[in-house]
């Protein structure tokens, strides 16, 4: 039997990067992942795959809607191939997937492809996919089995037409009305990528309002900035039923007065979540305990109640990210090698990677005035900058909240081009305990979309902002 410092089981962004680590830390490792490609869902159904039909959805929408206004012509009719786009994607996931198997490769990982069980705390099942059972013992476990796509308990998933994300990243036509039942991050991002290609869609969302964990300056700029490239939203609305007729889906819902509206469409997104996914892993046979929402318990150092056996990732309380996943990924390799790691959870940026980008990092305004804090807002709008007018994406703005009294950042909240990436700027600041006016006396080159980053520092220092 095949023994093993530490088994990682699951290896999508969590798992793959603690194998890393364990490893870089002279570990003897070993992964176990139930598919035959690695990655999980991150890179097979997720992030990756999304972005890459973001992408290219994005190219369609300019050449169709901004070219024109570039001075580029376009003879004849752009169209779009969706087969084609459809295996770009699948071709950038499988180099992506193909890179975690070199990195396993070159840290020296063993790789395992089965379901992995627990025999007992210290041995691991490994069901393969041919029917045999190989069995391996570890001194460590850690458990990184993500999560899956959540539903609503009326709701038929058939996945041809009432489908979850993972099926709408491969769609074989364009729908002609996709209704969205969700308005976070996953619908909407896939939401915009068919209404770009040319599909009526409709975002049914339960709560008052999209994105709603983030500032709601946030929440009612992309609607607004959606409503404009013709999504149609119902906020407050609560759908009731889910019923296909042939190729027809209806949904009926409650709306905001309590009117029972019906929605058709040929196509139903269900992004109402994800949940953790433990099944076939046998938790039980190690002991380890399952909170009521289905996660594996951990304490502050991400160990389960069993001692050798840590959890990481989705399947674990906190954002359901990669980066996260990542960060607990190192951070439990540096804790079983006797490190004293640390992650601060406040700083976890979220982003939408929609276009115009959300991104947010810290406290909202709803969770300051919540807490109590006294604060002060410093707002700059995008379409001030000259850098936006130069690209045509006057959307969005930055908004910085400080402290009223100390001028420390508590929370960066922008929407606008590129603020994916931006928001790593306000990580940092935040992770030094920078105050705005720390930014704000930082130069940053010009012409950027980052100066709406220091432009709204200096509102928030002192509103001196210099170019509104
Ligand atoms: C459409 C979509 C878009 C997304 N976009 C983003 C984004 O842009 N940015 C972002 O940060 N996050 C995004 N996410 C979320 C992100 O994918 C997850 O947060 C991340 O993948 C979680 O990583 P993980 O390692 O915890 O689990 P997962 O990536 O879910 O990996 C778990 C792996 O464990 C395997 N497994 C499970 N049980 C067993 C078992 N018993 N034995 C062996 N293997 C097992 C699974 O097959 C899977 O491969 C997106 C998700 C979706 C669905």
């Amino acid at each position: 039997m095949s023994k093993y410092d530490v088994a990682v089981i699951g290896s999508g962004p969590g798992g793959y990067v603690a194998a890393i680590r364990c490893a870089q830390l002279g570990m003897k490792t070993a992964i176990i992942e139930k598919y035959s490609t690695l990655g999980g869902t991150c890179l097979n159904v997720g992030c990756i795959p999304s972005k890459a039909l973001l992408d290219s959805s994005h190219h369609y929408h300019d050449a169709v809607k901004h070219f024109e206004e570039h001075g580029i012509e376009i003879p004849g009719e752009v169209k779009v191939n969706l087969e084609k786009m459809m295996e770009r994607k699948s071709s950038v996931v499988s180099q992506t997937c193909d890179g975690v198997k070199f990195l396993m490769d070159k840290n020296k990982i063993d790789v395992f492809e089965g379901v992995g069980s627990f025999k007992d705390k210290t041995h691991i099942n490994i069901e393969k996919n041919d029917g045999e059972t190989e069995t391996i013992e570890a001194a460590k476990t850690i458990i990184a089995t993500g999560s899956k796509p959540a539903n609503l308990p009326f709701i038929e998933l058939d996945k041809e037409r009432v489908i979850t994300s993972t099926e709408a990243l491969k769609l074989k036509e364009i729908p002609k009305h996709m209704v969205v039942i969700g308005g976070g991050v996953i619908g909407l991002e896939l939401g915009q990528v068919y209404r770009r290609l040319g599909a009526e869609v409709t975002v049914v969302e339960f709560l008052d309002r999209i994105i709603p964990t983030m500032d709601a300056a946030l929440s009612k700029e992309l609607q607004k900035v959606l409503k404009k490239q013709g999504v149609k939203f119902h906020t407050s609305t609560k759908v009731k039923s889910v019923e296909r007729k042939g190729d027809e889906i209806i949904i009926k819902a409650d709306d905001k007065k309590d009117k029972e509206i019906e929605i058709k469409a040929d196509y139903c997104l269900v992004s109402v979540g994800r949940k953790p996914f433990t099944d076939g892993l046998n938790a039980d046979g190690a002991g380890v305990k399952v909170d009521d929402k289905g996660r594996i318990e951990v304490n502050e150092h991400l160990q389960t109640n069993v001692d050798n056996i840590y959890a990481i990732g989705d399947v674990v309380k906190g954002a359901m990210l990669a980066h996260k996943a990542e960060e607990e990924g190192s951070f439990v390799a540096e804790i079983i090698s006797g490190q004293k790691p640390h992650i601060d959870y406040n700083l976890i940026p979220g982003v939408v990677y929609t276009w115009p980008e959300v991104a947010s990092v810290g406290k909202t305004e709803e969770q300051l005035k919540e807490d109590g804090v006294k604060y002060k807002e410093g707002k700059f709008p995008m379409r001030a900058l000259g850098r936006s007018r130069a690209s045509g994406d006057t959307d969005g703005f930055v908004k910085i909240l400080a402290d009223e009294k100390t001028d420390e950042v508590l929370g960066v909240h922008m929407i606008g081009a590129r603020t994916a990436d931006l928001i790593a700027e306000a990580v940092v600041a935040m992770e030094y305990r920078a105050s705005a006016e720390d930014i704000a006396r930082m130069s940053h080159a010009h012409p950027t979309y980052a100066e709406a980053v220091k432009e709204a520092a200096l509102a928030a220092t002192d509103n001196r902002a210099l170019h509104v």
